[in-house]
């Protein structure tokens, strides 16, 4: 992939001084997609960006998870640059189309780290939250536990440890999902902790 098609013309800041971009990334089955979609029970603020996708559907999943399309489809809106970041994951594309969220929202991202990568050259005050799992023994079950192929399986757990050294260069800061409610409690009050000193005084 280029990773250089961040272009001058598009590096933007999104959204106004006191909301945040939040980057939540970790290696596959560390249970990202639970906690992001817990942070958005247990906070209003957050508003979770949907994701383009070229890999088919799982059988677990309902169609809400991304906007699946053709890798046609895609590659046309990569050509009119319609994405913030995009990148290409074990043989699919994912792209996080231009965020538009509702006034005084914060975004939250659910991506890979070449991702969160062009977000951070974008975006220098992005945070980025590494989630880890406490062994990767539960990363391969949780993975299993999806309804994968087996070489699918195999080839994620392959990259996983890689995943998990870029994230940690990285991310600001790295929260161990050992438990659902713990870890998105973690993340919330990191959050809380960025608005009260990013908040501009009156
Ligand atoms: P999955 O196929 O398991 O749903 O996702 C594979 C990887 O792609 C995960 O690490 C997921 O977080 C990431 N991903 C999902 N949406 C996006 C996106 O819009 N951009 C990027 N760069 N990665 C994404």
């Amino acid at each position: 992939m280029d990773s250089d098609h961040v272009s001058e013309s598009n590096s933007f800041k999104l959204l106004c001084a006191n909301s945040l971009v939040v980057v939540l990334i970790g290696p596959g089955g560390v249970g990202k997609g639970t906690v992001a979609r817990r942070l958005l029970e247990l906070d209003p603020r957050m508003w979770l960006s949907r994701s383009w996708t070229t890999r088919e559907p799982r059988p677990t999943e309902t169609g809400d998870e991304y906007f699946f399309v053709t890798r046609n489809a895609f590659e046309d809106a990569v050509a009119q640059d319609y994405f913030y970041e995009w990148a290409e994951f074990h043989g699919n594309l994912y792209g996080t189309p231009r965020p538009n969220p509702p006034d005084d929202r914060d975004v939250l991202l659910e991506i890979e780290v070449e991702g969160a990568r062009q977000v951070r050259e974008r975006d220098p005050e992005a945070v980025i939250i590494l989630l880890t799992a406490p062994t990767i023994e539960l990363l391969e079950q949780r993975l299993r536990g999806r309804g994968d192929h087996e070489e699918h399986i195999l080839r994620r757990l392959d990259s996983t440890r890689r995943e998990i050294e870029r994230g940690r260069q990285l991310s600001d800061y790295e929260v161990v999902n050992d438990d659902i409610e713990r870890a998105s409690h973690q993340i919330l009050s990191i959050l809380e902790g960025l608005r009260q000193s990013r908040r501009i005084p009156s």
